[in-house]
């Protein structure tokens, strides 16, 4: 396992639509564990493909609800409800801005079996599974900020950075 690089905002690879997986090999796995380390290693609830430079569907999760969620392909196929709420990216770091997501989302995605499954989200994590998938296509949170982007330190401490 190994810690990849961030990209950051003005790197074009994260305004890039990201392909389907097709099939799970040694490499796709290596990738997924190198995911969870380095978004633990930035303190991220989550973390798409694109941030690490491939242009793949995949994404990772883990908003400590005892769960590390992989979505490999996902499609939202359920919204609904509605939330506002600070959120960040850690492709801008030091960064925050509010951001209005649906509640309550249901994601259909392979596993890192390839085993489709659905999700069921609420509340953070529904806020995560949105974020991540935008990723995907290649749309970051900024261009949805409701207001201004703050500096973290000026924000409520409780953001979180996906
Ligand atoms: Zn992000």
């Amino acid at each position: 396992m190994a810690i990849r690089k961030v990209r950051v905002i003005g790197d074009e690879i994260l305004n890039k639509q990201c392909k389907p997986v097709k099939e799970m090999n040694a490499r796709t796995a290596e990738l997924i564990d190198d995911m969870f380390e380095t978004m633990y290693e930035e303190n991220g609830a989550g973390l798409a493909a694109p941030q690490v430079g491939i242009l793949r569907q995949i994404v990772t999760i883990d908003v400590e609800d005892g769960n590390q969620y992989v979505l490999i392909n996902p499609e939202i196929v359920e919204m609904s409800g509605e939330q506002t709420g600070y959120e960040g990216c850690l492709s801008v770091p030091g960064k925050t801005g509010i951001v209005t997501r649906p509640n309550h989302v249901k994601v259909r995605a392979l596993n890192e079996k390839m085993e489709p499954y659905e999700l069921v989200g609420e509340g953070l994590l529904a806020r995560a599974i949105c974020h991540e998938c935008d990723h995907l296509k290649g749309k970051l949170y900024v261009s949805m900020v409701e207001g201004e982007l703050e500096d973290v330190d000026a924000a409520d401490e409780e953001e979180s950075e996906e």
